[in-house]
């Protein structure tokens, strides 16, 4: 039995983590579920699954979980410090981290310490402070398994490998606008944004892969977890979803991993490595995919993609900045206050704007965050 902390239970990866969990109530149980704000869907979570503790950040809903739960054998706390605690659970065998975006760095860390084993979903914590939480991670000995499909792909493309690798290609849909041209881009609205042809997400990362800053991230991401440079990482734009990522070893061979796109494999195997189990996901019908195309993507199009590359050979804190500063921008573009194609226009002052460290500490980080989202927040006024 796998003991399972869920941190962001009440998100896209959190809901369907808690349906892997449901699926094999033999192999898993939950340990922990924590929420930002969503309280109605944390307390159903928590009846159903009667965890150990729970812990809604935002504080004012505290009273609200805690009344609804107080007939049962559960613990509730508030806050962001209870968010950190809770990571650190020593009872817990796996933390599955959701969190969104730069709110996901310090529980990935604190569980870390705690030398909890980690299922990544988080990409921003890596984008923020890859080097320092994969170094921490090695040190403590303590396994990253990424839950993003991509890095899930090439994940299992690797398990029993020792070759090096000579290139790693991350697949693409394109999202909502592979299509459109590039001068449409800057009047398209927050729904056709949110409009995602295949995967169905959070509004932050489905703006994110609507400007392929999402793929950018993912480069950083597969840097950091495998070790791979950037230029060793290619992009490709594969609207079918079916290959999920793919390895180039050093004598040419390629492995890659594909299914129809659902998240609850990645999830799932991020749970049960290195052994798999049953799941009642929807197997492909081959002749539904006749054909399975490829494009390199198109980089007047897609800034933001082109942004993270530069950010990732730059190196030190620009990621950091650049998360920052995206974080600030989708948010404003949800919000109707800026155009879709300002949020690499904004990305690219505030990069020009911080002032770069080459090796930044935590609290380097945490600084740069602050200052990023600070200019950024200017700019938009
Ligand atoms: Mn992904």
């Amino acid at each position: 039995m796998i003991k399972i902390s869920v941190l962001g239970s009440t998100g896209s990866i959190g809901t369907q983590a808690l349906e892997v969990i449901a699926e094999h109530p033999q192999l898993f149980s939950v340990e922990v579920l924590t929420a930002c704000r969503n309280a109605d869907l944390l307390i159903n979570q928590a009846r159903r699954f009667v965890p150990d503790t729970v812990v809604i950040a935002d504080e004012q809903f505290y009273h609200k979980v805690s009344e609804a739960l107080s007939s049962l054998p559960i613990k509730v706390y508030a806050g962001s410090e209870a968010l950190e605690q809770v990571a650190s659970y020593s009872s817990v065998d796996l933390v599955l981290v959701a969190l969104v975006g730069y709110s996901g760095l310090i529980p990935t860390i604190r569980a870390i310490e705690a030398k909890r084993r980690i299922a990544l979903a988080n990409k921003e914590t890596l984008v923020v402070a890859g080097k320092l939480v994969m170094s921490l991670a090695a040190s403590h000995k303590v396994p990253i398994i990424p839950v993003d499909s991509e890095h899930s792909a090439i994940f299992q493309c690797l398990a029993g490998e020792y070759a090096s690798i000579d290139k790693l290609y991350l697949t693409a849909s394109g999202g909502p606008f592979l299509h459109t041209i590039v001068q449409d881009l800057a009047k398209v609205n927050r729904q056709q944004a949110l409009a995602h042809p295949r995967w169905n997400m959070g509004a932050k990362i489905t703006v994110d892969s609507a400007t392929m800053m999402n793929k950018g991230f993912e480069v950083i991401e597969a840097h950091h977890l495998f070790g791979v440079a950037a230029d060793k990482i290619e992009v490709l734009v594969h609207p079918q979803s079916i290959i999920h990522s793919m390895v180039q070893f050093d004598d040419g061979a390629i492995k890659a991993q594909l299914g129809e796109p659902d998240m609850r494999i990645p999830i799932q195997y991020s749970f049960t490595y290195p052994h798999r189990a049953k799941t009642s996901s929807p197997r492909i019908e081959w002749a539904t995919y006749p054909t399975l195309s490829f494009m390199k993507p198109d980089a007047n199009k897609f800034r933001c993609l082109v942004i993270a590359y530069e950010a990732l050979r730059r190196g030190g804190n620009t990621p950091c900045v650049v998360n920052a500063a995206n974080e600030v921008a989708v948010e404003a573009f949800l919000s109707d206050r800026i155009a879709f194609t300002d949020i690499a226009r904004i990305i690219e002052s505030v990069m020009e704007r911080t002032s770069f460290i080459e090796e930044p500490s935590l609290d380097d980080c945490i600084a740069s965050n602050i200052e990023a989202v600070r200019i950024a927040s200017e700019i938009i006024q």
